[in-house]
C-alpha cells in the first residue's frame, strides 16, 4: 500500500498530538490496577479493560490510516487531451492542470484537486475526501466510545486507592485530568461524528454544505455504502483500505 503524506510541517504537529491525545486518554494502569480487584467489580473492570483497549488500538489505528491514505487525489493529468473547445461545463483546475471530476475540490494544503473533498483536517494533516472518509468515520465513532468509558475508568481507579498510599493524591489528579481530557475530545468527536452522519444522510459533503449544493438524492445506506466502499461486512468496522478505482499516482 502506497502511503501518502501532506508535507506540512503544522499539520505534522497536529497529527503528533492527536496521537499523544490517545496516549494520554489510554487508561492501561489505572484499568490494570482496577482489573486486579476481586468480585462483580473484577468482572465489570475485565470487561472494561477490555472496552478501553479494544477502542484505543482502533481509534488510533483508524487516525494513522486516514492521516497516511491517499484520501482520492485527482490523477494529474487526467484530461491533457481535452482541448479548451471540448471542456464545455468541464471544471477545470488552473493549479493542478486537471479537469474536476463531479463534486471534487483543489485543497491548497494537499495542493491537489481531490475526489468529494469534505474538508481538510488538521488533526489527519490530510484532507477527507472519497477514499479515506470511512477512516475519519471509524476514527470518531472509536475515539468517542473511547471517551465515553474513561468515566467508569477513573471510578474503578478511585475505588482502588489506598488513602494511606503516597500515590493517593497523584491518583486522584490523574483521574480528574484524565476525565476532563476524555470529556473535551469526546464532546468534540461526538459534535463531529453528528455533522458527519448530517452529511451522509444529506448525501452531501461539508464544502457542499457551504455551497448550498448536494449530491444526488437517495438512501443513507446507499451513501454510507459509497462511503464504506463495501456492501456492509465485518470490514466496516476495520479501518482497512478498500479498492475504489482511481488512484493518485
Ligand atoms: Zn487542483
Ligand atoms: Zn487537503
Amino acid at each position: 500500500m502506497q502511503i501518502w503524506w501532506v508535507p506540512d510541517p503544522c499539520g505534522r504537529n497536529y497529527v503528533f498530538i492527536a496521537q499523544a491525545r490517545n496516549l494520554g486518554t489510554c487508561p492501561k494502569p489505572s484499568l490494570l490496577a482496577a482489573s486486579g480487584l476481586c468480585g462483580a467489580l473484577a468482572l465489570r473492570s475485565g470487561v472494561l479493560l477490555a472496552w478501553h483497549e479494544g477502542t484505543w488500538t482502533l481509534a488510533a489505528w483508524a487516525h494513522l490510516a486516514c492521516a497516511l491514505s491517499d484520501p482520492g487525489a485527482v490523477p494529474r493529468g487526467a484530461a491533457e487531451a481535452l482541448a479548451p473547445e471540448e471542456l464545455g461545463d468541464v471544471r477545470w483546475c488552473k493549479h493542478c492542470q486537471v479537469a474536476k471530476p463531479p463534486r471534487a475540490h483543489h485543497c491548497s494544503t494537499c495542493q491537489r484537486c481531490i475526489r468529494k473533498m469534505d474538508h481538510h483536517c488538521m488533526w489527519m494533516n490530510n484532507c477527507i475526501g472519497a477514499n479515506n472518509q470511512k477512516h475519519f468515520l471509524l476514527f470518531l465513532i472509536y475515539t468517542s466510545a473511547h471517551c465515553l468509558g474513561v468515566p467508569l475508568g477513573v471510578v474503578c481507579l478511585l475505588l482502588r486507592a489506598d488513602e494511606e498510599s503516597p500515590w493517593y493524591h497523584v491518583a486522584h489528579i490523574c483521574g480528574v485530568a484524565g476525565l476532563l481530557l476524555a470529556g473535551c475530545v469526546g464532546r468534540f468527536c461526538v459534535q463531529l461524528l453528528m455533522e458527519q452522519l448530517r452529511h451522509l444522510s444529506a448525501n452531501q459533503t461539508g464544502i457542499e454544505l457551504l455551497q448550498g449544493t448536494t449530491g444526488e438524492s437517495r438512501s443513507f445506506r446507499a451513501t454510507l455504502q459509497e462511503v464504506m466502499g463495501s456492501a456492509p461486512s465485518l470490514r466496516w468496522l476495520l479501518p482497512l483500505p478498500e479498492p475504489r478505482g482511481e488512484s493518485a499516482a
